[in-house]
């Protein structure tokens, strides 16, 4: 089963628009000039919201992803060896950052611990 709904997707999507819609007003403001005067100004604030937006679009991708929470049996990323977990709905997500080009972005994952590498891995963490 897929982890998102067609129906969450929808309302993530107008949420998303909603978010960009803020991130025009913060560019340009009521006056269409928002006080930002010079080029540098100008150039600065766009790429601060535009980084502001890829972040969200990647958090939003990685937190639809199947593999945030696994079903019962995942093959280990290193031996393959399935782990398994008895019960994945009780597994706690674990919040995860990773830097990226475009700044800090935040998902959650649950770890699963692989018993012959003894590592404990975050499924495509
Ligand atoms: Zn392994």
């Amino acid at each position: 089963m897929p982890r998102i709904t067609a129906d969450e997707l929808k309302s993530r999507r107008r949420e998303f628009v909603e978010e960009a819609g803020r991130t025009f007003d913060q560019m340009l403001g009521a006056d269409g000039q928002n006080g930002l005067v010079t080029f540098e100004q100008r150039e600065e604030r766009a790429c601060e919201l535009g980084d502001a937006l890829t972040q969200r679009l990647l958090e939003e991708h990685l937190a639809a992803d199947d593999a945030a929470d696994p079903d019962v049996e995942v093959a280990c990323p290193i031996c393959e060896e399935p782990m398994f977990c008895q019960a994945p709905e009780k597994v706690e997500l674990q919040n995860r950052k990773v830097r990226t080009r475009r700044g800090t972005v935040e998902y959650e994952r649950a770890a699963r611990q692989c018993k012959r590498c003894r590592r404990v891995f975050f499924p495509r963490g």
